[in-house]
């Protein structure tokens, strides 16, 4: 699914990644552990395009995520990502930041519909094959009724579902960070991307947050995790690496990395 070959990223003439070569699986579960500072987080940045690589490449499902050519907004579609710091908006309510990438991703792709149905009209006009019409089947209010409807069902998943019309700063850092979870995962993602999903929380609010990501690993899906939580890395990991300077030193089942000091 994921293929990283050789991807170096520089800040200036400091060096953070200094060569990562990675494939990752369809349902694989890959733990990221390491000191800080060794490049972690810059490497998951670089795999959902926040960051351009300084030289090698991200190939995601046969495509090469670095060409200008792809739509870093399709990719990232595809790419959920769940920060340590949470990242919800805080001038929306807990329901306007789950629906609003959903939203956006409709419209956008309402808009390029209708905007290549004008330019087939016109040149249907002047050729003698007529090129068919893209079908066009729902509306603004409908896209807006649907991911509404999908960011409902999914606070009610995680038992938030009267939080749905609070804004954020009335919640606790559990809380946003469930509801963090659940709005990448209403984009449909193929993969998600945890940075530190547990470190910005008081001790007794990460259980709820691991247990969340527990319950989307036994579901079939593909997580990509850094952390600190080696307890929750060894349980459902199916891979560890274990980085260091910019580079994968070690690269393991967990009980391989975990029982070998
Ligand atoms: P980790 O996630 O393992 O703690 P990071 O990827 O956050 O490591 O950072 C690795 C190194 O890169 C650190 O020395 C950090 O200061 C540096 N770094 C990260 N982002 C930037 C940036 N935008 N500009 C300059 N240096 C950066
Ligand atoms: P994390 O907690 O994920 O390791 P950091 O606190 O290292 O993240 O970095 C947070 C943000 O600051 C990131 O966007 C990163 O790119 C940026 N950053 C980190 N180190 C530096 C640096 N030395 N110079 C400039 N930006 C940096």
């Amino acid at each position: 699914m994921i293929d990283v070959i050789n991807l170096k990223k520089s800040y200036g003439n400091l060096d953070v990644l200094k060569g990562i070569t990675i494939s990752i699986k369809e349902g694989e579960k890959v733990a990221i552990i390491g000191p800080s500072g060794s490049g972690k987080s810059t490497f998951l940045r670089c795999l959902n395009c926040m960051e351009d690589p300084t030289s090698g490449s991200i190939i995601f499902e046969g495509v090469d995520i670095a060409d200008m050519r792809v739509d870093i907004n399709i990719h990232r579609r595809h790419m959920g990502m769940v920060f340590q710091q949470f990242n919800l908006f805080n001038n929306k309510t807990v329901i306007e930041n789950i629906m609003l990438a959903p939203v956006y991703i409709g419209i956008h792709d309402l808009n390029s519909k209708k905007f290549k149905n004008f330019f087939i009209r016109l040149r249907n006009i002047f050729s003698k094959e007529k090129k068919p019409l893209y079908e066009i089947n729902t509306t603004r209010e409908k896209i807006k009724a649907d991911a509404r409807e999908n960011a409902l069902r999914l606070l009610r998943r995680i038992g938030l579902e009267d939080k749905a019309n609070v804004y954020p700063s009335t919640l606790s850092g559990g809380q946003k960070q469930r509801i963090a979870i659940v709005r990448a995962l209403a984009m449909n993602p193929k993969v998600i991307l945890f940075d530190e999903p547990t470190s910005a929380l008081d001790p007794e609010m990460v259980g709820e947050v691991l247990d969340l990501i527990k319950q989307l690993a036994a579901e079939g899906m593909t997580l990509v995790i850094v952390t600190h939580e080696m307890g929750f890395a060894r349980e459902i990991a199916t891979r560890v690496l274990f980085m260091d300077e910019g580079r994968i030193l070690e690269e393991n089942t967990p009980d391989e990395i975990f029982s070998n000091p």
